[in-house]
Order: C-alpha cells, then structure tokens, then sequence
C-alpha cells in the first residue's frame, strides 16, 4: 500500500480492503476463534504464513482486525502493526519482543506510571537492568549508555508533566549504537507525530484514547519498522495476544473521524489553556504549544499539532484542596483516561513517579483533557471551580 495518499484520505480508506469489506463501506465484525478450511491442502496453505492475512484461527485475527492494524501501519508509515488488548499490554509486548535478561534499559522519567510498574517490576525481575533518564536529556542520553543497553523507552510529551523530548538527537545516538527506540505515542496520535519517520524503531498507542475516541473500548497498537517487526509479531503470538472485534470495529470507526476531531479538540484546549494561563489561582499551563512548557521550541519544529490533554499548576493549596475545585464542576467529569468526545479533569501528583528528576510545583497539578463542548461552557465551569478552590485556600 503507498504511503503517498494525504493523511485525510488514509484516514477514510485505510484498511478498507474490497476482499475484507465484501461490497459494503465499513470492514464487517467478524466474531471467530475457529476458521474452517475445505480440505487439508488448503489448510496448509493459509498455515504457512503466519503473518499472511488469511483466516487461519480466531487469535490470529480476522478482516476486522487486519482492517484496523492496516490503517494504522499506514498512518505511522510502519512495516506492520499488533494489536493488543490495551495500551499497556502494547507497551510490555513491544518492550518484551526487544529486550532479554543481562539487557539495560533507558526508560523516561516522565513514563506513563504503568510503563514504570512494568519496568521496575516484571521486568527487572527477569534480569533487564531499568534506568531512568531525565526527559530533557536529548542527545547527552549517550552518556548512559553501556555496552548492554539494549532498548531507549520514550514517551513524548510526558504523562502528567507534558516534557517534550528531542527524539531526533535521542534516535540519532541510539542509531549511532544500534539501539533500539520505542516511543509511546498516544498523546500526540499518528495525525501529529510520525516516530517511524523519523527513525524510532517501534511507535505505540493506547488506542483506548483518541483513536477510540469514545472511552468506551480498551485497545492498544504497536507499530513497527522493517528491522523489529518480526521480532514484535513473534512475541505477540508467544504471549497471545489478541483484541476482541468488537472494540477493533469500533476502533476503525474512530479513526475515519480522527482528523476533524483532534482539530476541535486542539483548538478548544488552546483557548481554554490561554484563559486558565491568565488565571490568579494558576501558577502555570503546562501545554507543550506554551512557550513556558518544557521542550516547547522542539514541539515546534517535530509536531503537527497538540491535542486536549494538558496540565495546570496551581498556585499554592495542596492536594486535598483541589477537591473545591474538582468536586463540583458541571461539565469536567474527573475520571482515569482521556481522548474522548467529553472533558476530563484530575488531580495527578507526579511526586510519587520519578527517580532521576525531583518535580517542584507552586502547588498541586490538575490534568485536564478538554473535549468538543463548546468552550464558553468549559471555561465558565472552571471559573466556578477556580473561585472555591482560591477560597478553600483562603488566598
Ligand atoms: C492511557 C495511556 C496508556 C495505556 O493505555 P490503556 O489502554 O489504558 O492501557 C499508555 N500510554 C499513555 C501515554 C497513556 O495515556
């Protein structure tokens, strides 16, 4: 398939192959775990390759997955795409395909917190040494590097502190040293970020989030180049891995809207950072379009876009206190997760998950995902919100 197709023609056609769709528009659900063949010479043939998109058994997939996987290998410009039952199921397959006992690691310090558990956990109890380096390190990420490190974990802007990373002098070092780079890219979505392209080895998502686009299916994605992706199908199939049609289905219906959503959700959350930044009660926006934010002028020059997710740092107060604030908003509803049509807000204290790098706020952190509402709505809700916490603190 070409990867000269314009992003938003990819976006409708991808994976909309005539002999998986059957004259209809959309890749049908195809519930399966036994796949019947017609004689023993045919099921030898679809046996041979594995990787061949032919029905063979269930967990190996079927149309519908193979629909999704192919719109997504397109999107970020791969060799190939597995599919896992949920974002952190992706991150540990991709890791686990790469990596083998006696191996060290270099893992962001502002990693999505489960990325870390995994890491410090399962996998250090198999024998892969796990270090942690500073977001902004760029390409000094060499110095850590030792003759057993194997595998560079990136996440770009970082869960909760929204750190933007320079990937390109990360990948370069790694190259130089034949290391691998895994880059989990669910914030920025395939639409803003293309890690491939650049270089990176493997490129995640918890599809869960935008791609779904709404938080009604748990999906992840994992991406990736000529030289991995062998390795990445293999030890999907050894763990058996697998996702259900259903949410595959769902899955490829979020991404023919993908585009037009992230444009709403990009320029609501601009707006409503832009009003909060202004705010008494809001010491900092952390939001990587934000010239304060961390690694902005590297957002600048890699990144098509930004997304609705973005954190504030509030002035003074501590965690207890953002209760006035979360507590009683009519629109933001707080909950785990984010990428959906509707707004999110959450208290998220990064103290607890770093190693090499301290997090110092004037006050605690909100992180807030702004969906498609109309954001005079948002902003008044969070005015309200901002009024009690001042008070709560008696500023
Ligand atoms: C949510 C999230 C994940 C994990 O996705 P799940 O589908 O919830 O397992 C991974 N990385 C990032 C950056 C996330 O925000």
């Amino acid at each position: 398939m070409s990867n000269s197709k314009k992003t938003d023609t990819q976006l409708v056609h991808g994976g909309r192959r005539d002999d998986w769709t059957h004259g209809i528009v959309n890749p049908p659900v195809y519930r399966a775990s036994t796949c019947l063949f017609d004689s023993y010479a045919e099921l030898r043939e679809r046996c041979a390759d594995p990787s061949a998109k032919k029905l063979f058994y269930g967990r190996k997939g079927t149309p519908t997955q193979w629909a999704l996987e192919e719109a997504i290998t397109e999107l970020e410009c791969g060799e190939g795409t597995m599919l896992y039952p949920s974002g952190v199921a992706a991150i540990t397959g991709a890791i686990l395909s790469l990596v083998r006992a006696g191996d060290h690691i270099l893992i962001t310090d502002s990693a999505y917190e489960p990325t870390r558990t995994f890491s410090s956990g399962l996998l250090s109890q198999m024998g892969v040494e796990v270090e942690y380096y500073d977001p902004l390190i760029g390409g000094d990420i060499e110095k850590l590097f030792r003759d057993n490190t194997r595998l560079v974990m990136t996440e770009s802007p970082g869960s909760l502190t929204f750190e933007v990373q320079d990937l390109p002098a990360i990948i370069a070092a790694a190259k130089k040293h034949d290391i691998y780079v895994v880059v989990d890219n669910t914030w920025a979505t395939p639409l803003y970020l293309k890690p491939l392209e650049m270089g990176a080895d493997i490129s995640i998502h918890a599809v869960t989030k935008y791609i779904g686009g709404h938080s009604d299916i748990m999906l992840g994605s994992a991406t990736a180049n000529k030289r991995t992706f062998k390795a990445l199908q293999r030890t999907a199939y050894q763990l058996g891995q697998t996702c259900s049609p259903d949410d595959a289905f769902l899955a490829s219906r979020g991404i023919r809207t993908l585009a037009v959503r992230l444009k709403v959700h990009e320029e609501n959350a601009l707006k409503v950072a832009a009003w909060l930044k202004d705010q008494p009660e809001v010491a900092r926006v952390l939001h990587p379009a934000f010239e304060d934010c961390p690694g902005h002028d590297i957002w600048d020059r890699d990144f098509a876009g930004s997304t609705g997710l973005f954190s504030i740092v509030l002035k003074g107060g501590d965690y207890p206190d953002t209760a006035a604030l979360v507590d009683d908003l009519a629109l933001f509803k707080m909950g785990f997760s984010w990428g959906g049509y509707e707004s999110l807000i959450l208290p998220s204290d990064p103290r607890g998950c770093r190693s090499v790098t301290e997090w110092k706020g004037e006050g605690p952190v909100v992180r807030i995902h702004i969906g498609l509402e109309d954001t005079d709505d948002l902003i008044e809700d969070l005015a309200a919100g901002l009024k009690r916490y001042r008070k709560r603190i008696g500023a």
